[in-house]
Formats: C-alpha cells, sequence, structure tokens
C-alpha cells in the first residue's frame, strides 16, 4: 500500500485558500470549421458549466474549440470575482496573451472576458484593459455571435444585461475536458441571497430556475453518452422553484400557482432516469434545506449521500453581519436533520471564512467549536477579502489585521485537516461502491474515484475501467484520501 503514498498531494489542495484559482482550457475539437476558440475558465463549476454553453453557441457559428491559445482566432476568459486574487490572475493572463499575439504577430487575435468579473466591471475594463475586445456578463452568452461580428468590424463590444428569465434550458453544453463519466447540469441562475461578502447577486443577476423537463432531457442525454454521475448546480439549489406558468420567480412567488416544482421534486425526477445514474447538487444554503429533500437523498441509493452545506462563521453575531439569515443553532438543527436522517456516513462539507470585519477571538473559537461539532470531510477556507460594492464593503470596516486572518485561517485549515483524518479513519475496514473515474493522476496503473460521500478513493485497477462501479476495501487513509484495493463480489456500502 506505501507506493500509493506518492498520489496523494495532488488531492490534499483540496480546501485551501487557493480553491477559486481552479482553471479548464478548452480542448481540441476539429470538425472543419473555419475559426477557432480557445477558452479558459476560472473559478466555480457553474463557470466551468457556463464555458460549456459557450462553446455550444460558438460552434453552432463557426467555431471549433482548441487547447492551444496560440492557434485561436478567438480567446475567451470566463473570469471569476469572488476574491480580489481571482480577478488580479486574470489581469496576469490578459498581459500573457498580449504578449502572444505580439510574439505570434497576429494583431487580430479577439480577447473576450467573459463571466463575473465582467459583469462586475462592465465597459470599464476596456478602459482598464487596453487589449481587451469585448466584455459580456454571464447572461449574454447567446448575444456572442454578434458581438465577435461587431469586432469584426473594428468595434468594441460590451453586453453586461443580467436576465430574469434567461436558463440557456434550450441550449445542449458541448462538454469541455470531461472525463467522460462525471458532468455538470446547471439547474438555476442568479442568486437572491444578500451575503454581504458577496459579489454574486451582483454578477449574476437574480434567481430563476431552469425547466425540469431541459433538465431531465440533459441527463438523460448524458446516460446514453456513458456519463455515469451528473452534479446538479446553483448558487442555492434548495431554493429551486419552477412553475410551466411563470418563470420569473418574483412572480411566482407572489402568483396562487400551486403546480411547482421544488428542488426534492427535481431531485427524484433525475434519480427516476436510471438507478445507475449518481446524482450529486451543489451548493445548498442552510436557511433553505428541508427535511423533504434529506429524505429524497434517503429514499434513492442512486442520489449521493454527500450535502456541502457552507456555514461561512460559527458565530451568530458574525452571521448576522453576513447576512446569511440563519444562526448557529439554526445551522447546528440542520446539520442534526442531517445525521438523523441520512446517518453519520453522510457526507458533509462547508465553506469557511476566516477575518471577517469585527471578528474577535471568541468568534474564530466559536468557529472552531463548530468544525468540531460537525466534523466536516473537507472545507473550502479562506480569509476574508472585501469585494467592491457589496453590502459589507459599504457597512462595515475590514478591521482584522492580514496577518490574525491568515493566522487565523490556518487554524481552521489545521482543524479541518483533523476532522478530515477522522472521518477517513472511520471508512477504514468498510467496502465502500466506488465510480471510476479514470487513472489516478500519479500512475496509470492505478485508478481513481469516490464513494458515495464525495470521498476520493485509490485502488489498483487492473482490468477494470472508467464509468464502473466496484467495491473497493478502505484499506489506509490520509486526511484528503481513501486508499483500497478492489473486492469482487463483496457486501457493500453504498
Ligand atoms: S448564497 Fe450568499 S454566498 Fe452564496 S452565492 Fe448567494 S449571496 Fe453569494
Amino acid at each position: 500500500m506505501d507506493n500509493l503514498i506518492e498520489d496523494l498531494d495532488i488531492i490534499t489542495d483540496q480546501g485551501d485558500a487557493e480553491a477559486c484559482e481552479t482553471i479548464q482550457v478548452s480542448k481540441n475539437s476539429d470538425t472543419g470549421k473555419n475559426r477557432k476558440l480557445y477558452i479558459e475558465s476560472y473559478g466555480c463549476a457553474m463557470n466551468f458549466s457556463d464555458s460549456e454553453i459557450v462553446s455550444s453557441i460558438m460552434s453552432e457559428n463557426g467555431f471549433d474549440t482548441t487547447s492551444i491559445a496560440e492557434e485561436a482566432d478567438v480567446i475567451f476568459i470566463n473570469t471569476c470575482s469572488i476574491r480580489d486574487k481571482a480577478e488580479q490572475t486574470v489581469r496576469k493572463r490578459l498581459q500573457f496573451f498580449n504578449a502572444l499575439k505580439k510574439k505570434q504577430k497576429r494583431p487580430d487575435i479577439m480577447i473576450g472576458v467573459l463571466g463575473c468579473m465582467a459583469e462586475r466591471l462592465k465597459s470599464n475594463l476596456l478602459d482598464e484593459e487596453k487589449i481587451v475586445d469585448m466584455v459580456v456578463g454571464p447572461d449574454a452568452y447567446r448575444d456572442l455571435p454578434a458581438l465577435v461580428a461587431q469586432v469584426d468590424n473594428g468595434e468594441r463590444a460590451v453586453n453586461t444585461f443580467l436576465s430574469r428569465e434567461e436558463t440557456y434550458a434550450d441550449i445542449s453544453p458541448v462538454r469541455l475536458n470531461s472525463n467522460g463519466v462525471t458532468a455538470f447540469i446547471s439547474i438555476m441562475r442568479g442568486c437572491d441571497n444578500m451575503c454581504s461578502f458577496c459579489v454574486v447577486p451582483f454578477t449574476r443577476g437574480r434567481e430563476r430556475s431552469r425547466d425540469p423537463h431541459s433538465i431531465i432531457n440533459e441527463a438523460k442525454d448524458l446516460f446514453e453518452k456513458g456519463y455515469r454521475e451528473v452534479t446538479l448546480l446553483g448558487q442555492n439549489v434548495d431554493s429551486y422553484k419552477w412553475s410551466a406558468e411563470i418563470n420569473n420567480k418574483a412572480q411566482l412567488e407572489k402568483s396562487e400557482i400551486s403546480e411547482v416544482v421544488n428542488f426534492a421534486n427535481l431531485l427524484e425526477m433525475v434519480a427516476q432516469v436510471d438507478p445507475m445514474l449518481r446524482v450529486r447538487f451543489s451548493t445548498s444554503h442552510p436557511k433553505d434545506i428541508t427535511d423533504e429533500v434529506l429524505y429524497t437523498i434517503k429514499k434513492y441509493d442512486n442520489i449521493c449521500n454527500y450535502i456541502h452545506l457552507p456555514v461561512q462563521s460559527g458565530n451568530s453575531r458574525v452571521l448576522e453581519m453576513m447576512n446569511r439569515t440563519y444562526d448557529r443553532e439554526w445551522y447546528i438543527n440542520r446539520v442534526d436533520a442531517i445525521r438523523r436522517i441520512l446517518g453519520e456516513d453522510c457526507g458533509i462539507s462547508s465553506d469557511m471564512i476566516a477575518g471577517f470585519c469585527s471578528e474577535t477571538e471568541s468568534d474564530h473559537k466559536d468557529t472552531l467549536s463548530l468544525m468540531e461539532y460537525v466534523q466536516y470531510d473537507f472545507s473550502y477556507m479562506y480569509y476574508y477579502s472585501e469585494r467592491p460594492n457589496t453590502l459589507a464593503e459599504k457597512k462595515y470596516e475590514d478591521d482584522v489585521p492580514l496577518e490574525t486572518k491568515k493566522r487565523r485561517l490556518s487554524e481552521i485549515i489545521t482543524k479541518q485537516q483533523e476532522t478530515s483524518l477522522n472521518r477517513n479513519k472511520r471508512d477504514l475496514g468498510l467496502v465502500h461502491q466506488v465510480l471510476i473515474e479514470g487513472a489516478s493522476k500519479r500512475s496509470e496503473d492505478r485508478l481513481q474515484g469516490r464513494n458515495s460521500a464525495n470521498k476520493v478513493i485509490i485502488f489498483e485497477g487492473k482490468g477494470h475501467k472508467k464509468g464502473e462501479y466496484v467495491d473497493v476495501l478502505v484499506e489506509e487513509c490520509t486526511p484528503a484520501t481513501l486508499l483500497g484495493s478492489i473486492v469482487e463480489g463483496g457486501t457493500h456500502k453504498c
């Protein structure tokens, strides 16, 4: 088992402060179209899913995708704006593409900035970054072909209109860099919560839910293509609400309409596509997650026993300043409901922010004690980064010194490493059903996949291939990974 150790450090960076720097690059697709598109995507799964929508729209308008920027006629950067660092990364990439255009003697390469940073800065980005030809917000991707034509005519182009209806439901995504086994399906867009530290409501607009039938069709299509797991995506999946009459949430809530599809209903509909199709979802919100959703997870073996439930802080006073609309007691009540209905094995992960405005040492201790109580499997952990035009920037002083923020963050990371290891030790000697996602990152003869609780498992996999379900006996673990061997025909825990 020791030689498996070297496979581990790739995964241990899950949950450290740089998670928002995750990047995805378009793949090569040569179908003989005239022009080439290169897309670089940053940030969250929602952005990756959007880049697949963008690729689909562009492929309908004469573009193949490429994984080599030098080959491209058009370069898109799909950006994240959740932290200042994410935007600094984009500005550095723009300098890189500027140098690339000069080196390649290709002044004609078109540069477009998409996503949350585009929406936040709008046309100001054209003034700040002269290399940028177009700025396009998350709800304006249908307009891309017209905007490209505008730039082809020598103009610069901007469209950052935020919609109350747009869900791109009728556009089938072009899977970028997919392992062919797992895929994201976006079920809604925008967010109506106004957490005081967050830019998302300003960069992605009001909530709107996608037609469930188009979601089911996408899941069926993916299953027929060999995918065996879908993750339903939304900023706050628990407030998914759709009706055939009105798909404008504000109007729907004012209406008498009772025929509404809520998140528990949608989960059940996706689970019924095929028992061999695993269903995951992200992100849940503590104020909206219902027992109905938990009982639906319990009812279907193929709905994974895992919930991402961001808490952000363990202190009620800080949660109120964050405008999270729940307090420590409410959050614990939700965790207790998860443990009661789905058992101790249900995987729970979270988001943590260290050093929010006016956070005291004892407030910070409340976060550590809540982590001790919940025993998270893993978390995404950051220190507070003030964002322009957010409620917090307007109302509160960013008064926790950077050194204190960093020290508190490292204490949270240490606590998380501790609880992750405790949680993984519980799996030693158990057999888990694992969906193989591919070769482990360090060696072709080893395979990796995840169990229902979203834990990464690495094992020897001779004779098995991705997309298969296998039973794996867990023999060793680290804070981030389980290690084991395949058990042919063993009894298993789904
Ligand atoms: S729930 Fe809060 S943190 Fe999450 S996207 Fe919405 S506003 Fe941002």
